[in-house]
């Protein structure tokens, strides 16, 4: 889900475990940054709330995934069927962690980032949020059936404190 910590946690899971920590939403807010077309084409999708188009997203991961030989977490990828297929024709993945949060607690949290100026996102108001949400759900169903059917799938609620959520995120890695 949108805004639901996935990104707070890849990150500790970077620092502590060594995990490449791969964040679409990061590497397409600083692609947008700069001042060619194709910039301003990904800045107006990311206002917007909008998905960025499968053929791009999947080259921009397959090229992220190639620069490292480690083991890493992708944070916001796949995020529709189609992504989730070409990533399987990549590499082989381990798992698939499905963070979990009721709506109401999500929104307001996306709310207070929105008031934070330094992690000001543009995509963070009212309107936008409710967009990526409604893209999230015409989306989730079929990831979700793809990768239960695989045996990849394990679901994490997100709703609680960092720490009792990574501590979980850790048990369904089989990490500690
Ligand atoms: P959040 O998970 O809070 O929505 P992200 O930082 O992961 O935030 O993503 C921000 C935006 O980046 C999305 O709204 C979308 O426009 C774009 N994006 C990120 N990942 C993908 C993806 N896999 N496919 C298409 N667009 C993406």
């Amino acid at each position: 889900m949108p805004g639901v910590g996935k990104g707070t946690i890849s990150k500790r899971l970077e620092s502590e475990f060594g995990i490449r920590h791969i964040s679409t939403g990061e590497i397409l807010r600083k692609a947008s940054q700069e001042n060619t077309e194709i910039s301003r084409k990904i800045r107006g999708i990311l206002n917007s709330g909008n998905l960025v188009p499968d053929d791009f997203m999947c080259e921009l991961i397959k090229n992220e995934i190639r620069q490292d030989e480690k083991k890493f977490i992708l944070d916001g990828f796949p995020r529709t069927f189609k992504q989730a297929q070409v990533l399987s024709e990549f590499v082989e993945i381990d798992a698939t962690l499905y963070f979990t949060a009721k709506q109401e607690l999500i929104i307001k949290r996306l709310e207070k980032r929105a008031k934070d100026l330094e992690e000001f996102r543009e995509d963070d108001k009212k309107e936008i949020i409710l967009n990526r949400f409604k893209l999230f759900e015409k989306n989730i169903e079929l990831l979700l059936q793809y990768y239960r059917d695989r045996k990849l799938l394990r679901e994490i609620a997100a709703g609680m404190d960092i720490e009792t959520v990574f501590k979980h995120t850790k048990e369904a890695l089989e990490l500690d």
